[in-house]
């Protein structure tokens, strides 16, 4: 059982004493901390007045933080140091607007994962200590994300991330009858239906949604389910992280994600900040609260796939708790 702590609004000192008190915990004495966040590619990303908070909290507790994330895979805005920082700036993490050193990197070292090794950040890997801020959301790939994508996902090098879409593409192993449901609902639109369904591997974002959807179970990932191969990111930057803790803002949930230059709508009323030491915990938590407001699983009805999948696939790996004890901050 792991504590989650949920502020409806973060506008309180109670607030502020009780990350300082938490990053007191959870780092070491004058630490160099990592604070890992996304920062946006169109105006949804974790609140950049939340950020510097933090930062400011961890100056006056003694440590040295910096801000970092690593640059997509895919070509964009973001698939450099250069542009991501560009557009960092743009969305209000500088270093002049943040207090510290905002830095992004496709540096990283290698860990053995399940399925192929994993390029973990160096600057995570060199870091004391990661803070991790999370901006709360549905998915496509994985239905919802939060702290488990952000470190699977955005904790890893290019090529890891390319590895573990290209991990989830489908290939066509049983018997299809053309009925077209795979088709319905693929983001990358790379299904075409003729006498069985044609997928175009080019186009695919290796979401491995199709696989779920398909009736006659007739597609398989060509390596392991999406959920596994994140889970194997997120097992590989932890190992390499003795000191976490964790942030999830679970407000302005939309229904994409924050690579997403237009997110979408906002699909769950408003729930809060949420704190923990667990990652896990915190998306579970996250996951069941979100659920809750809306009245439904918007996820799943947003995304067909299921929202708790990676976050029982890392409970399983041993990366935390399922089950949390809420407070109210
Ligand atoms: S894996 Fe995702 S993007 Fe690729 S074909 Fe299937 S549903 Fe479409
Ligand atoms: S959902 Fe399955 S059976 Fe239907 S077209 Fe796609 S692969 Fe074929």
């Amino acid at each position: 059982m792991a504590d989650v702590v949920l502020f409806r609004s973060p506008d309180s000192r109670d607030f502020d004493a009780a990350l300082k008190e938490s990053f007191s915990k959870a780092f070491p004495p004058g630490g160099r901390v990592a604070v890992k966040l996304h920062m946006g590619e169109g105006s949804h990303h974790f609140d950049e007045v939340l950020a510097a908070r933090c930062v400011f909290l961890l100056k006056e507790l003694g440590m040295e933080p910096f801000l970092f994330d690593s640059p997509v895979m895919y070509s964009g805005n973001r698939d450099t140091a250069t542009g991501y920082l560009k557009r960092a700036a743009e969305n209000g993490f500088s270093e002049k607007t943040m207090g510290c050193p905002v830095l992004v990197s496709n540096k990283s070292e290698k860990v053995e994962g399940n399925h192929f090794p994993i390029g973990v950040c160096r600057d995570l890997v060199e870091a004391d200590g990661i803070l991790v801020l999370s901006h709360f959301k549905g998915h496509p790939c994985c239905g919802a994300a939060g702290a488990l994508k952000n470190l699977g996902m955005g904790g890893v090098d290019r090529d890891s991330k390319a590895a573990m879409h290209a991990g989830a593409k489908p290939v066509l192993t049983g018997e299809c009858d053309a009925c077209g449901l795979c088709a319905e609902g693929c983001p990358g639109s790379s299904i075409t239906i003729s006498e069985t369904a044609v997928i175009h591997q080019n186009s695919c974002w290796g979401c491995d949604r199709c696989v779920d959807v398909c009736p006659n179970n007739a597609l398989e990932p060509n390596l392991a389910d999406f959920n596994r191969l994140l889970i194997d990111g997120a097992a590989a930057v932890l190992s390499k992280a003795p000191h976490t803790f964790y942030v999830n803002d679970v407000r302005k949930i939309t229904r994409l994600c924050d690579c997403c230059s237009d997110p979408g709508n906002r699909i769950a009323p408003d729930v809060g900040v949420l704190l923990g030491t667990n990652p896990v915990a915190i998306d579970q938590a996250s996951t069941d609260l979100a659920i809750q407001a809306a009245g439904k699983d918007v996820f799943f009805e947003e995304h067909a796939r299921n929202p708790y999948a990676h976050v029982r696939e890392a409970a399983e790996r041993g990366l935390g708790s399922l089950t949390y004890l809420l407070e109210s901050g």
